[in-house]
């Protein structure tokens, strides 16, 4: 069994998850400007809440996972400061916006109507103060911090320490989403009624 003493994950979830508030509904992200931040309502409680090792979504300073969440697009609000927003790449499939001052996404947006995911935003609940998020359950995308930098010898060590944490890895996303991905194309293609 690979030690799992002193890897860290990212900042949220290293001394153990937050479990999340049912009652919860939502809040403000706040970037990391100084000054004129950018601040984004999230009006509902957020889904699908996890850790990702991929090379495209935001992480804090010296996280090597980021961790994202799902929520409805109708339920994100640009308050403040959001002419500092800019796309990071409006090729790539989630457009997420990111704080030309800090550099922080601020919400990722898909505009594709024929993507699985279209209706979803992406979020960083970490950027919110308050209380109540729906906790992260698994890890996606786990073999990409290799592409980040990670050494291959250090996996162990990090799918152990994900799995003593409760969130299980995966190298694509979770069995749930995967399953809704292929549905979805399916219902597309005629192989599954739609
Ligand atoms: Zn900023
Ligand atoms: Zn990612």
């Amino acid at each position: 069994m690979a030690s799992t003493d002193g890897v860290k994950i990212h900042p949220a979830v290293d001394h153990g998850i937050k479990q999340g508030n049912s009652s919860f509904a939502g809040g403000t992200l706040t970037c990391k400007c100084a000054t004129n931040p950018v601040k984004v309502r999230v009006g509902a409680q957020t889904a699908h809440n996890h850790v990702c090792g991929c090379t495209k979504c935001w992480k804090p300073d010296g996280a090597i996972f980021s961790m994202v969440a799902v929520v409805s697009r109708d339920a994100i609000q640009v308050l403040e400061n959001g002419d500092k927003l800019r796309v990071v790449n409006k090729d790539a499939p989630i457009q997420r916006y990111a704080c030309t001052g800090c550099g922080v996404h601020m919400y990722g947006r898909i505009e594709n109507k024929d993507h699985p995911f279209y209706g979803l935003d992406f979020v960083h609940t970490e950027l919110s103060d308050e209380p109540g998020w729906s906790a992260p359950e698994f890890a996606a995308f786990v073999s990409s911090v290799i592409e980040s930098g990670v050494d291959p010898s250090r996996m162990d060590g990090i799918r152990a320490r994900l799995r003593e944490l409760g969130l299980e890895p995966y190298d694509a996303l979770s069995p749930p989403l995967m399953d809704a991905i292929a549905t979805h194309l399916a219902k597309r293609s005629g192989a599954l009624a739609a």
